[in-house]
């Protein structure tokens, strides 16, 4: 049969979907000057699809503008259209960036941090590792990470594997999780803006995979009120304009240099709130509970798989400095990673510029403890619901800063309407409800 190739240009948008729009490859070297044209409301499609709610009605004109080094491009050789698509900018008619795009709420994100350090050119470099349900492995009681488990997802891993490298990712590790048919892959770190392309690239090469093979890979927060949670978890770390690791003192408490401890001290003095861009659905707030490797407190832990920061163990005795990472788990994959590691920077450059200090190390485990203890080696209990994590958004002036006042109103009449939308919803059903969508 005739074809002719498309391409698709998207952003991972305030839903945490890809949305965005088509044309023919051959019209390629225009378009990517000028974009395809979208309209404000656009921005306003929650992760049900419609628009229940939006302040800019049927009005306006925006270009989405393709940015080249996003390019992916991957022929799976199995007869269909290959994968082709590019992430890009919102900017108004003008040219200029529109104050709502999700992948400048980044962007502005790494140049505060570059003014929270002195223009010394210190970079982030993250990588994300994400979980999610492989729906082609058979469920099976006993397979967590097991080889079993493994071997069951066919040929799901290989091919998935071979589709992020074609498309320009390097992928670190694939592996059988703790739920049920749940697998992990982890992508190796990438500076500032790639990382979030590359987590996005990640997603969705996991899906095309899938549905090449006639399944789907399912990133929902959590599939079944009473299961495992798919967490995203942003690894993180800091690089001077050399190149050199500046994060890590192996003299100082939680290994933090003094650059690195002012990072994360200002991620947990934001954490409370920062969840309701990180893990920002109903069912987000299922998976942060006791019992599931998910965190539950906003806190600060050595190597503990609870908190939600986590300070990860280095491997060995070499390049310590190199290997050290700090680990944030309160994401999700209904977050655009544009915002969530966007979020985590804001509020890293505040500790930065304010000089925020961490809790003294605790002498004891955090799950030892007595609320009060806990309460008072710094810890604060997280967001209990998606509700109460937009509330403590909405109070926040350092978020009013990183957003803009109307992108900030923007954000939260989004998620409220979408709140509201699947109000009275059972825990079961909104799981469900979420599982058809991310
Ligand atoms: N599934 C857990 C979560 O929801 C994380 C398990 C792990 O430590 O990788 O975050
Ligand atoms: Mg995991």
């Amino acid at each position: 049969m005739i074809s002719e190739p498309l391409v698709f240009i998207g952003t991972c948008d305030l839903a945490g979907l890809v949305r965005g729009k088509g044309f023919p490859a051959a019209d390629l070297p225009a378009r990517l000057t000028k974009g395809i044209g979208l309209t404000h409301s656009n921005i306003m499609m929650s992760p049900q699809g419609p628009i229940y709610d939006t302040p800019f009605g049927t009005l306006g004109d925006l270009m989405l503008a393709p940015d080249e080094s996003t390019k992916v491009e991957v022929d799976f050789q199995d007869g269909a259209a290959a994968e082709r698509f590019y992430l890009g900018d919102i900017l108004t008619t003008d040219g200029a960036v529109w104050e709502c795009c999700p992948r400048d709420f980044l962007r502005r994100a790494l140049a505060a941090l570059d003014q929270a350090t002195g223009q010394r050119g210190i970079a982030l470099l993250a990588a994300f590792e994400q979980e999610f349900a492989y729906t082609g492995a058979e469920p099976r009681p006993g397979a967590t990470y097991a080889l079993d488990a493994w071997r069951r997802q066919g040929s799901f891993g290989e091919i998935y594997m071979a589709a992020l490298r074609a498309a320009g990712v390097a992928p670190d590790s694939f592996l059988p999780e703790y739920g049920s048919c749940q697998y992990e892959v982890t992508l190796a770190p990438e500076r500032g803006l790639r990382a979030a392309d590359a987590a996005v690239i990640q997603r969705e090469m996991a899906r095309a995979t899938a549905h090449r093979l006639g399944h789907r890979a399912i990133f929902a927060p959590i599939l079944d009120p009473a299961g495992i949670g798919n967490g995203t978890h942003i690894h993180f770390s800091l690089r001077d304009g050399d190149d050199a690791p500046v994060m890590y003192d192996a003299a100082r408490p939680y290994r933090l240099s003094a650059l690195g401890e002012q990072f994360v001290a200002g991620v947990l003095h934001h954490l409370p709130a920062l969840a309701a861009v990180t893990a920002p659905s109903p069912v987000s707030y299922i998976r942060l509970r006791p019992n599931r490797w998910a965190p539950t407190w906003a806190n600060v832990g050595v190597q503990d798989r609870g908190a939600a920061i986590r300070i990860c163990p280095i491997f060995g005795h070499d390049a310590a400095a190199q290997q050290f990472n700090v680990e944030y788990r309160v994401a999700d994959a209904a977050a655009s990673p544009y915002l969530a590691l966007g979020a985590l920077i804001w509020a890293g450059a505040d500790g930065i510029r304010n000089r925020r200090a961490l809790p003294p190390m605790p002498v004891k485990s955090f799950w030892d403890m007595s609320d009060d203890e806990r309460a008072a080696a710094g810890g604060r209990g997280l967001p209990r619901s998606l509700a109460e994590a937009l509330d403590l958004l909405a109070a926040s002036d350092a978020a009013r800063e990183w957003f803009g006042a109307a992108f900030l109103h923007v954000y939260l009449r989004f998620k409220r309407a979408e709140l509201n939308a699947v109000e009275g919803l059972s825990e079961a059903d909104l799981c469900a409800r979420y599982a058809e969508i991310y």
